[in-house]
């Protein structure tokens, strides 16, 4: 007899999650976990902030479970600058990470059974949400521009109603592509269209490597609510992420944040404003975090082609996130027991697959690396290691 209730047994464990307890390991050098460089964190402005923060004993205290109002002030303005139009603050929810934003979102949108679409290879922590809400997962595949919306749209005109569409519009988690522009304007008007909502998930879009950040799908239209988050640009740990969006929703958001957690620490919010209202001190780290980022995935790249010439990789134009294709079949969930023992973490295409009971021919022979943990040299041992245990036939 389990303790479990149906919901929680239902909840799919992240293969992801579970791998990276594997590749914690200290002889191995994963690129399997999305993890920022910790060496680009800036740990030496975080703890002025704080010690200025805990001054003000406001700070240690609970506060609004939509976000203090500096936080809030100073996200609306950075949304404003992103869509080139003003986004007011009380359009803005601070939330505890944007995975928050996401499971917040999923439960206060849908009611069992509502068809969703997502992205194929999608962002596990979404699919767990939606999943966990009792969404009907309808998958579209992506390709070298992102969503293929042309996809979507012949699904809409046969029928399909979606209540959400989640895309990671920049920089896609797992397969590093980002939306190309007019798509971005066809998938607004699609919601406009058939009355869904976009969930445009955007954490990388900062990390774009010519410093210009893709224009937001909610630039085009008002059915778009958007996902920010600190953790890809200043640290995970601080957990403060946001959303904005229609009225309506922020509201509902509100009302179920509060039974979850009351509210997003108030330390960290005092933190990130003062961070994030620094504008030229957060242009020139930014700055920083990308051409390094842009640095590593150009060692990936490099040494994919050379070490692993049989192997296709994406070429990242930012984000995190390199997509590696093995033409000859090669079954990454396999290899990967091979690729720990010689000291490196990947993670499996299989991971990402929208229907777990297909999942077997989804995406088996294909992998997602994280080239932004390590500096180049390190990123280039790693590959070095995967392609020591590499079939020769892929190579
Ligand atoms: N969305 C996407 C696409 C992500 O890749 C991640 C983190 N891996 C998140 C949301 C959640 O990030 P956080 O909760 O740290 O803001």
């Amino acid at each position: 007899m389990t303790l479990l209730s149906t919901r929680a047994r239902a909840v799919r464990a992240s293969a992801i999650r579970d791998l990276l307890t594997l590749t914690a390991r200290p002889d191995v050098l994963s690129l399997a976990g999305g993890l920022p460089a910790a060496d680009l964190m800036p740990r030496e402005r975080i703890a002025a902030a704080t010690a200025r923060a805990l001054t003000d004993p406001a700070h240690l205290q609970y506060s609004p479970t939509t976000g203090t109002d500096a936080l809030r002030a100073v996200l609306a303005a950075h949304e404003s600058e992103r869509l080139g139009r003003p986004v007011p603050a009380d359009r803005t929810v601070v939330t505890t990470g944007s995975q928050q934003a996401l499971d917040l979102l999923a439960r206060t949108l849908l009611d069992p059974g509502d068809p969703v679409v997502v992205e194929d290879p999608g962002y596990v922590g979404a699919l767990q949400v939606l999943q966990a809400a009792g969404a009907e997962l309808h998958p579209v595949p992506l390709d070298e521009d992102g969503m293929c919306v042309d996809v979507l749209a012949d699904r809409l005109a046969a029928g399909l109603r979606p209540r959400l569409v989640h895309t990671v519009s920049s920089f896609h988690n797992p397969r590093g592509v980002t939306l190309a522009p007019e798509r971005r304007r066809v998938l607004a008007g699609l919601a406009d269209r058939y009355g869904f909502l976009v969930v445009e998930d955007d954490p990388y879009g900062l990390l774009a490597f010519d410093g210009r950040p893709p224009r937001p799908v909610a630039a085009h239209g008002e059915r778009v609510v958007r996902l920010g988050s600190t953790s890809k640009v200043l640290a995970p740990a601080l957990r403060v992420g946001w959303l904005t969006g229609p009225a309506e929703v922020c509201a509902g958001v509100e009302r179920l944040k509060q039974l979850t957690d009351l509210c997003t620490s108030s330390l960290t919010q005092a933190i990130t404003a003062e961070l994030l209202a620094d504008t030229a001190w957060f242009a020139r780290h930014v700055a920083r975090v990308r051409t390094a980022t842009a640095e590593r995935a150009a060692a990936f790249t490099a040494a994919v082609a050379e070490l692993l010439p049989g192997v296709e990789s994406t070429s990242p134009t930012g984000g995190m996130f390199c997509w590696l294709t093995f033409p000859d079949g090669t079954d990454t969930a396999e290899l990967l027991p091979r690729a720990l023992t010689a000291g490196v973490g990947y993670v499996p295409g299989a991971a990402f697959a929208v229907r777990e009971d297909v999942s077997a021919g989804g995406h088996a022979a294909e992998a997602r690396c994280c080239f932004a943990t390590y500096p180049p040299g390190t990123v280039r041992e790693a590959v070095r290691r995967l392609a020591s245990v590499v079939p020769v036939a892929a190579t």
